[in-house]
């Protein structure tokens, strides 16, 4: 094996590697994913978090990006921003000061398989029904 072959390989198994860290969880909701793919990838002015949950969960949901749109959620940290907000009181990290779930929340509370709506730690700022 060559140099060359040692880094072809490294770099198949890191995007191996980044299509598993980038694919939602079983169950999780477009909310949880996105939020948690912000945390670790940021957001790059476009709803492609959501675009890929939807790919993934809930292909035949294509109005999604419409309706966060609807909602004033034109990218991905808008949605958190503009659209929805969490229902449980966020703790700061003492290190980083950052917003963190609170240590009873292991992630997402799970919903129906292929379904669009956020599980019970999001709430839609707006009372308006957008479902
Ligand atoms: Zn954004
Ligand atoms: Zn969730």
């Amino acid at each position: 094996m060559t140099v060359d072959d040692g880094v072809r390989t490294l770099e198949i198994e890191l995007a191996s590697l980044a299509e598993d860290l980038t694919t939602p969880l079983w169950r999780e909701c477009v909310l949880c994913f996105a939020n948690r793919m912000i945390v670790q990838f940021g957001c790059d002015s476009t709803l492609r978090w959501a675009r890929r949950w939807r790919t993934a969960r809930a292909p035949q949901a294509t109005a999604l990006e419409r309706r966060l749109g609807r909602l004033g959620a034109y990218c991905d940290c808008e949605i958190y921003t503009n659209a929805f907000d969490v229902t449980v009181e966020t703790v700061r990290d003492p290190d980083t000061g950052a917003e963190c779930w609170p240590e009873h929340v292991n992630g997402c509370d799970g919903v129906r398989a292929g379904s669009t709506q956020p599980c019970s730690l999001w709430a839609p700022r707006t009372s308006r029904p957008w479902w």
